[in-house]
């Protein structure tokens, strides 16, 4: 019988058709130039919109711009990974419209490729077929996945991933359509214009300050790519090479829980800690499940995660040290 992803969660559905095997054969580097070119021009403008904001951006324009970063990271992990890749809980349309303005706002790719990408890494992690695959080092799986041409593997098995969900989405469609003006006016003219119209911010500070902004939101889910997958413990599977790292969870709003995280792919805390302030996320998404804007928020029970560490868990897991108000709320509870 062929399984129907609409009734079993995207991970029950991807266990239960075959993994292709995925060839480990390294293969020959090749270059997008055009991309190394914007990234170090990015960088260039980051690193001076830095210093100008020790020298002359105004006060308004920070905090406009720190408002804008955790938009865009609670956009690409509320919206982006929580929802859309993993569907961890659902989101009526005004939450899913707030998002996809949010994930504009990163401009990390749209949340169609976001979606795409992020489910190939779930489903091949950590070889040829993942996009940013950790096995090849720490630069490799923090920028330099977006620096060079994909990995043959990857394009052979992209189409084994279910995006039918993503296709019928009108709100990702209507972003993965207007991609360039949309997202283009949304993350580099809005935000540049508001300081210079309302408060008299210089061009030159209100762009730099900006591209700063933009950039750090880079860095920041690119660290759960790198950092979250090299350095820190493994207390829920040892087998596997994603990790627990709290800077990551402070730089990405609570998605440093990794290796919970793709232990229990579809529990929407993205991490055991559920409501503390390293899961700003989850807070989030409970605020929004309290207006009933989110609902049917999935989470793996005590007795799941518990068995989970004794079988598979690197002896890292001291859960007396937890407190039970952080564990987070048990709305939905299923199994492996
Ligand atoms: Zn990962
Ligand atoms: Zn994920």
């Amino acid at each position: 019988m062929t399984p129907n992803p609409n009734e079993s969660s995207l991970e029950e559905f991807h266990l239960q058709v075959k993994r292709p095997v995925v060839s480990e054969k390294p293969e020959k580097i090749e270059i997008v130039y055009v991309n190394v070119f914007i990234y170090s021009a990015y960088h260039i403008f980051a690193l001076y919109g830095l210093y100008l904001s020790f020298t002359s951006v105004k006060w308004p324009t920070i905090i406009l711009g720190i408002i804008l970063w955790t938009l865009s990271i609670l956009g690409t992990t509320m919206g982006s990974h929580r929802l859309w890749s993993h569907r961890a809980y659902k989101a009526n349309l005004p939450l899913q419209i707030f998002l996809m303005i949010c994930t504009s706002i990163a401009c990390q790719l749209t949340s169609y490729n976001w979606v795409r990408d992020h489910r190939m890494h779930h489903k091949y992690s950590d070889t040829n077929a993942d996009p940013h695959n950790a096995k090849r080092g720490f630069f490799f799986s923090h920028m330099g996945w977006l620096l060079i041409k994909k990995h043959t593997e990857m394009k052979r098995l992209g189409n084994t991933i279910y995006m039918d969900d993503v296709h019928s989405n009108p709100v990702l469609m209507f972003q993965k359509k207007y991609a360039i003006p949309f997202m283009g006016s949304l993350c580099f003219i809005i935000p540049v214009l508001i300081p210079i119209y309302f408060w008299n911010e210089s061009f030159v500070n209100a762009w730099n300050f900006n591209i700063l902004r933009f950039i750090l939101g880079v860095h920041s889910i690119c660290s759960i790519n790198s950092f979250a997958h090299l350095f820190g413990t493994r207390p829920y599977d040892e087998n596997i090479m994603p990790v627990e790292n709290i800077g990551v969870s402070l730089v990405t709003l609570g998605e440093g829980f990794h290796n919970y995280h793709h232990s229990f792919p579809w529990d929407y805390k993205a991490g055991e800690l559920g409501n503390n302030w390293l899961n700003f996320s989850t807070a989030t998404i409970d605020f929004f499940a309290k207006l009933g804007w989110a609902y049917d928020l999935k989470t793996a029970s005590d007795a799941v995660v518990e068995a989970r560490i004794k079988r598979t868990g690197d002896g890292t897991y001291k859960r007396e040290d937890i407190k039970e108000s952080d564990r987070g709320k048990k709305q939905k509870n299923i199994g492996l």
